[in-house]
């Protein structure tokens, strides 16, 4: 058996660098040699606390690139030498909802970096130097993309999503709230689409000032001021969609408090806690709340805002680090006064 080096997650604060085996193509799987992976806010999530999507030994990774090295059984030698990305979305193909397309609501559904699924079986992600996926989830990278920013086109196309959902319109006034990697993304894109003022409120200043890069025309540091500030932007008429992208569960609340009547609000972090909210607030103010979750094909569309450079990466990605300091960087964004927003690993 051949072996390659990996970040093991062992448990809640227990990452580890080592050596273990490399897996092999199995039918109708290829073999990828990761070139870059990134960071997802859920895998610090996951470091910090642990739950079903993650149960330990596991490797994590579902956001990365690299090359085609071998086939298993019944995929084509073509494939070998592609540059590619990965769909995580390990989807059934049979159910209700796949044949309808909406592979993201499959109930069957397994994730790469993640033990989801009915049988919660482990399925190893992309922080090692090799992984094998299914053949159906390669999204080849189109000419013009690179390894680094197809490391990053599944949390786009959830952002390009996300920004989207809700009835959006041309011109609308946005706030989003919190502006870590997603929260940017996401106004990135909105001012891509052609929204009016996009308001970011967030607690670290330096992720304010990152916003403000992507396009912000107003930011709000919700620590030192009342989100209610936030309205002047509106004419104290209220925002025509909220998009909230991280927070305390109060944040359902102030979202409540600042769209206008008949607004949108679009939730996509994951929010765990149980919060109380008045119903009233949304029949009598004709309120939408939309749940924002992963995308079905956008990671090809995606590609095209790269290579037309309207979409920067870089102004999110702050630093890159090899596969074995992995385990330092978890602790250090598990911590409160990290300085980093979007984190690249560089597995060669
Ligand atoms: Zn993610
Ligand atoms: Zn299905």
């Amino acid at each position: 058996m051949d072996r390659m080096k990996a970040v093991v997650f062992h448990g809640p604060m227990d990452m580890r660098y080592e050596e273990v085996e490399k897996p092999v193509p199995k039918e109708g799987e290829v073999c990828i040699k990761v070139r870059f992976a990134s960071i997802c806010g859920s895998d610090i999530e996951e470091y910090k606390i642990g739950s079903d999507r993650a149960r330990p030994p596991l490797i994590f990774g579902h956001e990365f690139s690299g090359e085609v090295v071998e086939v298993g059984p019944g995929v084509s030698k073509e494939r070998i030498g592609q540059r590619v990305s990965v769909n995580p979305i390990l989807y059934c193909g049979k159910c209700y909802y796949c044949k309808k397309g909406l592979i993201n609501l499959c109930n069957y559904r397994r994730s790469v970096g993640r033990t989801l699924g009915i049988e919660k079986k482990r399925c190893d992600g992309g922080f090692a130097e090799y992984v094998c996926v299914p053949e159906f989830s390669l999204v080849p990278l189109k000419e013009g993309v690179t390894f680094e920013e197809g490391a990053l086109l599944e949390p786009l196309a959830v952002c390009y999503c996300a920004a989207k959902e809700g009835n959006f319109e041309k011109g609308e006034n946005v706030l989003v709230i919190g502006s870590g990697p997603i929260g940017l993304m996401i106004t990135q894109f909105l001012k891509i689409f052609g929204s009016g003022k996009v308001a970011v409120t967030d607690i670290v200043d330096f992720r304010l000032e990152a916003a403000m890069k992507c396009g912000a025309d107003y930011v709000l540091n919700v620590k030192n001021e009342p989100v209610e500030k936030a309205l002047e932007l509106t004419d104290n008429v209220g925002f025509d969609r909220i998009i909230v992208t991280a927070g305390a569960p109060n944040v359902i609340n102030d979202s409540i408090k600042l769209v206008r009547n008949g607004g949108s609000i679009v939730l996509v972090a994951m929010i765990r806690k149980v919060v109380e909210i008045n119903p009233i607030d949304i029949v009598g103010r004709k309120l939408t709340v939309y749940g924002s979750y992963m995308f079905t094909n956008e990671m090809h569309e995606v590609m095209d805002y790269l290579i037309n450079k309207k979409l920067n990466v870089g102004d999110i990605i702050t630093s890159v680090h090899s596969l074995s300091e992995v385990p330092d960087v978890f602790r250090r964004l598990a911590s409160e006064n990290s300085k980093d927003i979007k984190v690249l690993i560089k597995t060669d």
